[in-house]
């Protein structure tokens, strides 16, 4: 292409090269026939001047040679003239004074051959005729060409005599031509084979173009030779050669930055073709379903993912709108509704959805969807664009898994068995043995010694109905402790803290009493209802409360302090102590008694941890268990000035 292009513009330099040239070199010749034409016409007003000379001088010699070098004086190339008789003697004659004396070194004699010749030839004409240029050498080795003109004159009808001018060829040139063609131009006088004769002026030019007139005088032949320098050489001859080369080198320019552009479109299409084969080869290989469909829910892209998943091929899959072939047919309603949702531009979750697609075979299985617009480069959504992944396998392990945990749940609650045995001894302790002290306190009553008055009836009833709430609430206890050892989901209700508060008083205000304990129920003014096993609560309540006061033995502390007091709050939790948004009711229980050191804050939680020579180790473990059975924290804390506070959160209903 460069190739055919260079050679192309070196073609078209050269044809406009050539074409300026022909222009230039007829531009020239018509110059060269302007010249000769020009002196050809002065030649001729020569000859009228000249014969107006010979009338002027009417056959008399005087005023010849006194009007001669007038005539001479105008035309400085006119070198002699001669009025001869019709036998060629001089009859007078004048030298031009302009031209240093010319025929004084050589007789004029030497040319009579030529002023014959041209006399002869216009006599045959009867009119001015030349003789044929010849040279005429001056002195010091130099010359010049001289022709001589022959006007025949005639008086009255008779040939009288010849008038002979002898024209100097390099002042005919330098006299007759136009003096704007001699400036800057070679101008000459050549014979036909190119000899020089007379030279105006030269070129010097390295280059010239040459355009040669024939000057055809009668009986003389004279060739003109204009020379003009070639101005504008090289390879801009001129305007148009150099426009036509700027606009081929544009072109090439052109051509060029083509080629390198088509170059880089060419390295473009390639990358592009290199991506969409990556991008082909990652879609192929993943076994997570792509599909993206348009506006109108028509499927425009799947994946072969995809097409395993449901078992269509994508032929049949793209196009196909609403319901999908892959919509099990009982839920096709439902899932509608969800595109309907969709189209109607509701943000779609990032985290995506699960779902139920159904094989072509029949078969169901579980998929997770997410799903994204689709924006094209204008911004606009044009689709959505999902991937969906087959959960059924996940589905199956996590199946696995939960009946292993089954299994193992299953295992631990046969463990439990024992638990149980142990928290129902502990947790019957307590009403068993206020049943057996109100029965040994009616007994005492019935077997009064005095049996004058009536045994306390009331007093009686009294201790009866107290037996049956305990023998009430050990039942309920059994039933509590049984259902917390199988980990079943316990009946959960809305109970306000007064109420918790309110049935373990009576039993806790028995033994307050008997320790002389004063016992302080408070529960704050704000403060919700909590969602609770109550039972289960008020034996957490009942236990830390009667801890509390076991670890206040008789005079410890003294009664003088002021700090036998056992204190039971009921508050709305600080929002800080628990993180989430719920609001939680906090428990706390106060007792001044000797407190715990670290070590032993350490173990008070492990079941079967005990330092009383009664007790058994697991109220504080059954505590803990059962409140964050309820989803609350259980803590102890040294209390102020001394003893302990065992704080613990329940959900507000
Ligand atoms: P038990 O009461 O049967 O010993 P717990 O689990 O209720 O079992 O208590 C474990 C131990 O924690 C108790 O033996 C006691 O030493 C200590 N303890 C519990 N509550 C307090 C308290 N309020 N003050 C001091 N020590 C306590």
């Amino acid at each position: 292409m460069l190739l055919l292009v260079l050679s192309l513009l070196a073609v078209l330099v050269f044809l406009a090269g050539e074409y300026e040239e022909g222009r230039d070199q007829a531009e020239l010749e018509q110059q060269s026939r302007t010249v000769v034409s020009d002196i050809r016409g002065a030649l001729l007003r020569n000859v009228q001047t000249l014969q107006a000379l010979q009338s002027q001088a009417d056959n008399q010699t005087v005023r010849w040679e006194a009007a001669a070098p007038d005539v001479m004086a105008e035309h400085r190339e006119l070198v002699r003239l001669e009025w001869r008789d019709p036998a060629l003697n001089v009859v007078a004659a004048q030298n031009s004074a302009y031209q240093a004396n010319l025929f004084a070194s050589r007789r004029r004699q030497q040319a009579r051959p030529d002023v014959l010749q041209a006399c002869n030839q216009a006599e045959r004409l009867s009119g001015p005729a030349f003789s044929p240029s010849y040279f005429w050498p001056t002195s010091g080795g130099q010359g010049l060409e001289l022709m001589e003109m022959c006007i025949p004159v005639s008086h009255a009808g008779e040939p009288v005599g010849f008038l002979v001018a002898s024209y100097s060829l390099p002042g005919m040139l330098a006299e007759l031509a136009p003096r704007e063609w001699v400036r800057g131009q070679g101008l000459a006088f050549t014979e036909a084979d190119g000899t020089r004769l007379a030279v105006a002026s030269t070129v010097s030019a390295r280059r010239s173009q040459v355009a040669s007139s024939l000057l055809d005088l009668p009986g003389n032949a004279l060739m003109l030779r204009l020379e003009s320098p070639r101005t504008i050489s090289g390879l801009f001859p001129n305007v148009l050669t150099a426009v036509v080369s700027v606009v081929s080198l544009a072109l090439l320019l052109v051509v060029f930055l083509l080629a390198r552009d088509m170059r880089l479109r060419q390295r473009a299409e390639r990358e592009v073709a290199e991506a969409l084969a990556f991008r082909k080869a990652m879609e192929n290989s993943l076994i997570t379903g792509l599909r993206a469909r348009d506006m109108e829910s028509r499927i425009t892209y799947v994946n072969p993912g995809f097409c395993q998943m449901v078992g269509f091929s994508a032929d049949e899959l793209l196009g196909s709108g609403l319901p999908s072939p892959w919509w099990p047919p009982d839920r096709v309603n439902e899932y509608q509704r969800r595109q309907e949702v969709r189209i109607s531009g509701t943000p779609l979750p990032r985290v995506g959805y699960e779902s139920e697609f159904m094989h072509r075979d029949g078969r169901r299985f579980p998929v997770l969807i997410f799903e994204a617009p689709l924006i094209n480069a204008l911004g606009e959504q044009t689709g959505w664009m999902s991937a969906v992944v087959d959960i059924s396998e996940q589905r199956r392990i996590e199946e696995i898994n939960r009946a292993t945990q089954e299994r193992m749940q299953n295992t631990a609650r046969l463990a439990n068995m024992g638990e149980m045995a142990s928290l129902l001894s502990h947790e019957l302790n307590q009403p068993l043995a206020a049943i057996a002290s109100y029965v040994t306190g009616t007994a005492n009553l019935l077997s009064q010694p005095a049996q004058d008055t009536a045994p306390p009836m009331d007093d009686i009833r009294l201790a009866m109905q107290r037996i049956g709430e305990q023998a009430e609430r050990a039942g309920r206890v059994i039933r509590s402790v049984a259902d917390f050892v199988r980990r079943r989901e316990s009946r959960r209700e809305p109970v306000s803290p007064q109420a918790l508060f309110d049935s373990v008083e009576p039993l806790l205000a028995l033994q307050a009493r008997q320790q002389a304990i004063q016992l302080d129920m408070h529960v704050s003014p704000d403060c919700p209802e909590v969602l609770c096993d109550h039972t289960m609560i008020e034996q957490v309540l009942f236990n830390l409360a009667r801890n509390g006061m076991q670890a206040m033995p008789e005079g410890d502390p003294a009664s003088s302090s002021g700090l036998r007091a056992l204190k039971m709050q009921a508050r709305l939790a600080h929002p800080s102590t628990h993180a989430t948004a719920k609001s939680w009711v906090e428990f706390c229980i106060t007792d001044h008694g000797q407190g715990l050191s670290p070590e032993m804050r350490d173990k008070i939680f492990t079941p079967f941890f005990t330092t009383k020579s009664d007790g058994m180790g697991l109220g504080l473990s059954l505590c803990r268990t059962v409140v964050e059975q309820h989803g609350g924290v259980l803590i102890d804390e040294p209390a102020q000035p001394r003893g302990t506070v065992f704080r613990f959160t329940l959900p507000a209903a």
